[in-house]
């Protein structure tokens, strides 16, 4: 049987979803050898000849006209366009210049800013028609193992709506709330393994909201331990703000 043609696809990123998937090791490649892979920089250069593809999955934001143009080509070449990551699917950390003074941002990295581009960070669904999103910063390895066989059998996996505390109470840990600290992870898409409350860090919503997620509860509870200003700096972190703004105007 014709094995599958997937490509990765990396656009303004960090690449460390695409490094996620590496770190799987043996997995990932036992997973890879089921399909043909087109494109995948990280493994090999050989130049992509911009063949019909079954899955085109795809990394970082579309900031360059250069970028746009792949992303284009890529979903008109795929059955499938999957998302790899927060940056991709929320905006993430790249967005956190759309809330502060974007123009200002840029000084802080080039001390002669006329000719830089400076455009407005956006997320892939802008774009094109997104199938699936693998969310995090980074994704999270084995739910990609998880869910990706479901895609080469032409189904589009379902993330169940649960918080990032259902995993939190399974692997016994004090919740930071009850001491007065902060975490959004009662609004947040659980999946993570609630690896940062594991280190006693707040779950800062890189997976983004929860489909039933109550943003004004959340907020309500946090209200003695975070300012306004607080919370909202911490929701620009993931690109978060936008969509908690977004589910509060519908
Ligand atoms: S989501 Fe995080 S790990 Fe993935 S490309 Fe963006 S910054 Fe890097
Ligand atoms: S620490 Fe955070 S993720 Fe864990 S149970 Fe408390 S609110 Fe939920
Ligand atoms: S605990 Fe929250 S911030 Fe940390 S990985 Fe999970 S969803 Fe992301």
């Amino acid at each position: 049987m014709q094995k599958q043609k997937i490509a990765i696809v990396s656009l303004t990123s960090c690449e460390g979803c695409q490094f996620a998937l590496l770190d799987l090791g043996q997995k990932f490649l036992d997973l890879m050898n089921e399909v043909e892979m087109v494109d995948f920089r990280l493994l090999e250069d050989e130049e992509d000849a911009g063949e019909k593809l079954d899955i085109g999955i795809v990394e970082g934001n579309p900031t360059t006209e250069e970028n746009i143009e792949t992303l284009k080509k890529l979903r008109e070449r795929s059955k499938f366009l999957v998302v790899l990551g927060n940056c991709a699917a929320m905006g993430g950390v790249p967005e956190i210049k759309n809330y502060q003074e974007q123009k200002n941002t840029i000084k802080h990295v080039y001390k002669y800013v006329q000719g830089i581009d400076n455009p407005e960070v956006k997320e892939v669904d802008n774009f094109v028609k997104v199938d699936f999103t693998f969310p995090g910063c980074p994704i999270t390895g084995e739910e990609f193992l998880k869910y990706f066989p479901e895609l080469l059998e032409g189904k589009i996996p379902t993330i169940p709506d649960q918080p990032v505390c259902v995993e939190c109470k399974k692997r016994g840990n004090r919740c930071l709330l009850l001491d007065k600290k902060p975490c959004f992870g009662p609004m947040i898409q659980g999946g993570c393994d609630a690896v940062c409350p594991t280190s006693k860090m707040m779950c800062q919503g890189c997976r983004g909201l929860r489909p039933t997620a109550n943003v004004k509860a959340m907020r309500a509870t946090l209200k003695n331990f975070m300012t306004d200003e607080e919370f909202e700096n911490t929701t620009e972190i993931f690109g978060l703000r936008d969509d908690i703004e977004e589910k509060n105007n519908k």
